[in-house]
């Protein structure tokens, strides 16, 4: 398959687990040309060669959130977008209970990458101090006026934080974009206070046993670099000073894509999308028992404690 990048836009990549060099196994190669890979040693699943950051950084413009980046797989589909209300996903309210915490008033919580600030407004409504780290200009402009929420548009490396301060940090399929994990879970290792909570949410590498290849991980958002599954994700949160993972699945159908021209026609007509999500809903909930038992969901929520 033809590369849509230069191979001088390009760079090749260690393992960000073990560090090792071209120990790395092919596994797919990607609609955009890239290949992921696999380190034989730990298991850790990226893409190598990678665009290097400065072609990585043209995916996050204002389009990112608008769906309209359609010249490649990237971003938010607009159906998504319009679709989500604001609430505290199940998983993550699982996490914070298998962590004894039912109670998030007076907390301190940040979450990185909020977006439109969907979650962390259902925090700010619990009683918690937040505060949202958002790259994308116009997706913090929206959680600041939609909800009155903190939130400072910037890369979650760039912003100065002090150490020892957050009880619970969220980042929600964040970490598979990120160029170094590793620094990215240093860093909230340091901000969170002993004891303190991270929640991770990433699709989960293990459902390529189910679907191999043809997993839509690989095929719905080029801008993932990193692939993990419970096991490499509290491997490397181990290395940088968490402790203690817990994991819950979330299963999700793997429907054949539906061309967006389509999908938007069916939009129109009234009911029709509304009995297709019913459909999808009572089908996972159906597949969730069978596929959750081995840890095979599409989705992979990991809560870790700092040390
Ligand atoms: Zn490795």
């Amino acid at each position: 398959m033809k590369s849509i990048w230069r191979p001088s836009e390009l760079e090749t990549v260690n393992c960000e687990i073990c560090g090792t060099k071209g120990c790395a196994e092919n596994v797919v190669v990607r609609g955009d040309g890239l290949v992921v890979v696999r380190c034989q040693r730990c298991g850790l699943a990226y893409l190598s060669p990678r665009p290097k950051r400065q072609f990585i950084e043209k995916f996050y413009d204002s389009s990112y959130f608008s769906g309209q980046g359609s010249e490649i797989k990237v971003g938010y589909s607009r159906e998504y977008y319009d679709t989500l209300q604001a609430s505290i996903p199940q998983q993550l309210l699982q996490i914070l209970h298998k962590f004894g915490l039912q109670n998030i008033s007076g907390l301190e919580v940040l979450e990185v990458g909020c977006a439109t600030g969907l979650t962390l407004s259902k925090f700010h409504q619990g009683g918690a101090h937040v505060l949202g780290i958002e790259p994308v200009e116009e997706a913090a402009k929206t959680a600041r006026e939609l909800f009155g929420l903190r939130v400072i548009n910037s890369t979650f490396e760039d912003v100065p934080l002090e150490c020892n301060k957050f009880d619970i940090i969220i980042a929600l399929e964040v970490i598979e974009h990120l160029l170094s994990p590793k620094a990215f879970l240093e860093k909230c290792c340091r901000v969170l206070r002993p004891g303190g909570l991270i929640v991770i949410s990433t699709p989960n590498y293990k459902a390529t046993e189910l679907f191999g290849s043809k997993w839509r991980g690989f095929h719905t958002s080029f801008e993932h670099l990193y692939f993990f599954d419970s096991h490499t994700l509290s491997r490397l949160a181990e290395n940088c000073g968490f402790e203690n993972p817990e994991t819950v699945y979330q299963a999700a159908v793997q429907i054949p894509a539906t061309p967006p021209i389509i999908r938007r026609a069916l939009m129109l007509v009234p009911g029709v999308m509304q009995s297709a999500r019913a459909v999808k809903r009572l089908w996972g909930r159906f597949i969730t028992h069978k596929r959750q038992a081995g840890g095979v969901a599409h989705r992979l929520w990991v809560g870790l404690q700092k040390r």
